[in-house]
């Protein structure tokens, strides 16, 4: 499994709030995702992200 995040975000922090493992404000104020595949540890809390996400701007699969 990957997350994406896409241009719609807002940079509100609540996916890395929620999976800091997968997710963090990057430089340009934006959520970026690790490239990665996620742990499967995270899985459960990056999913949990993108349902969270106010904007829709998270793809786990
Ligand atoms: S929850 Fe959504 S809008 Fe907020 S920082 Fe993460 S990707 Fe961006």
């Amino acid at each position: 499994m990957k997350a994406t995040v896409s241009e719609e975000c807002i940079g509100c922090g609540l996916c890395e709030s929620t999976c800091d493992a997968v997710f963090s404000i990057g430089d340009e104020g934006v959520a970026v995702a690790i490239e990665e595949d996620i742990p499967e540890e995270y899985e459960d809390a990056a999913k949990e992200a993108e349902e969270g996400c106010p904007v829709g701007a998270i793809t786990v699969e």
